[in-house]
């Protein structure tokens, strides 16, 4: 008998991700990976957080190591709140909780809307987090359009006829992960007309939303649709913030912004769950914050908005022709299509063996395990040297003959 008989049934779905896994492959020296889609430590604001953190158990020690309140510190989550008006998004604290990450947010989201065989749209392909987080509660998928039109009626149809409702769309509209790509404002009011008429929620991933390098920001899907209704609490839109791509993912801290009874719902399964994100991190958090969000955030902007350029600029130098690649206004991430017939996964095995290289093939964002020929590129922890000489290599793979 093995234990694993005991397991519950949803742990069928909850599968190691690929990306993990191969994470593990990168300790070879020398290698050069553009695969791990994290920050670069170099830019973490170390002294200032040692700072923060001196000061915090100076201070206040006895609330920054004892329990707090579920919904969060409440300096912070006012601090957020003022941050959320600037992108038209006022909302006042008690529409704030903050997650032990945003991905802490995608798991209570799935378990608040998702009953087993209920269809959530995400797109082909889409944050291979937010699929494990759901894949726990055993949802169905179904290809979100996100650029084009497809009627509200075939999704609904779809979804019923697999003996569920549609809950909601999941994207992240900013600097997609895998893609890099935006969706722009007009795409934002069509996916918000969409969510009206399936009735359903628009869970919308911001986790990237700082990190602009170039062009206008597009206004959060949430503040599109506040500007619709006037009232936060009307709206269907649960915006997910993340301080981990500006200030540190190591810390743990990310928030949801959403309407008062999807929020006091929220509270009630982080209570059950672990009761709140680390006191002493969400007031080293706050402090940090305060002294020098905006100017840090210009400072890694700068950072990766030139390892975007170099990036793009050694494609264009070192591609073959039949690759195509998309050119990102932010984030951390470039996709690359591949010619037909050329396969995402072979190519990282022979990338690692041949030129110690490596890259994420794209199957793994994919809900249905198509996009064979895709991958993913991150600029996020590379110079310029490194990216000239990895798209080189790169380039030298995609001509050489397969054997
Ligand atoms: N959403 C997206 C799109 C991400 O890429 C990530 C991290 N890779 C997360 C959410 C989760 O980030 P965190 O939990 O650190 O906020």
């Amino acid at each position: 008998m093995s234990l694993a008989q005991n397991f519950a049934t949803r742990t069928r779905r909850m599968k190691a991700s690929e990306i993990r896994e191969l994470l593990k492959l990168l300790d070879r020296p020398g290698i050069l990976s553009f695969a791990g889609g994290i920050p670069d430590a170099a830019l973490f604001p170390k002294a200032e957080f040692a700072e923060a953190y001196a000061e915090v158990l100076a201070e206040a020690p006895g609330q920054a190591l004892q329990y707090s309140v579920t919904e969060g510190y409440l300096p912070l989550r006012r601090w957020i709140a003022g941050e959320m008006a600037r992108i038209g998004l006022a909302c006042g604290a008690e529409n704030v909780l903050i997650t032990s990450g945003s991905q802490q947010a995608l798991d209570y989201l799935g378990k608040l809307f998702l009953s087993p065989g209920d269809t959530a749209l995400v797109g082909w392909p889409t944050y291979m987090g937010a699929l494990g987080a759901f894949n726990a509660y055993e949802p169905r998928y179904d290809r979100l359009h996100i650029r084009t039109n497809r009627p509200a009626e075939d999704y609904r149809a779809a979804a019923e006829a697999a003996g569920g409702r549609v809950k909601f769309l999941y994207l992240s509209p900013d600097f997609a992960n895998p893609t890099g790509e935006t969706v722009d404002r007009a795409g934002r009011e069509r996916l918000l007309d969409l969510a009206e008429d399936l009735d359903c929620m628009v869970l919308e991933d911001a986790a990237y939303q700082s990190l602009r390098y170039e062009g206008t920001p597009v206004p959060p899907i949430l503040a599109l649709e506040l500007a619709r209704k006037g009232d936060l609490d009307a709206c269907r839109t649960v915006y997910c913030g993340s301080f981990s791509k500006t200030l540190s993912p190591g810390l743990r801290v990310g928030w949801v912004v959403a309407a008062s009874t999807v929020i006091q719902q929220l509270v009630l399964m982080k209570q059950a769950a672990d009761l709140h994100s680390a006191t002493i991190n969400q007031m080293a958090i706050h402090r940090v914050a305060e002294a020098c969000f905006d100017a840090h955030v210009d400072k890694v902007r700068a950072a990766y908005g030139a390892r975007r350029d170099a990036m793009l600029d050694a494609l264009e130098r070192h591609m073959p022709d039949g690759v195509t690649w998309t050119k990102p206004e932010g984030g951390m991430f470039v996709w690359l299509t591949l010619p037909r017939g050329v396969d995402g996964a072979d190519l990282l095995a022979r990338a690692i063996e041949e030129k110690n290289l490596a890259f994420v093939p794209g199957r793994a964002f994919h809900a249905d395990g198509s996009g064979e020929n895709t991958l993913r590129l991150s600029f996020s922890c590379a110079d310029a040297p490194m990216i000239e000489e990895g798209m080189k290599r790169l380039g030298a793979l995609l001509r050489a003959p397969r054997t």
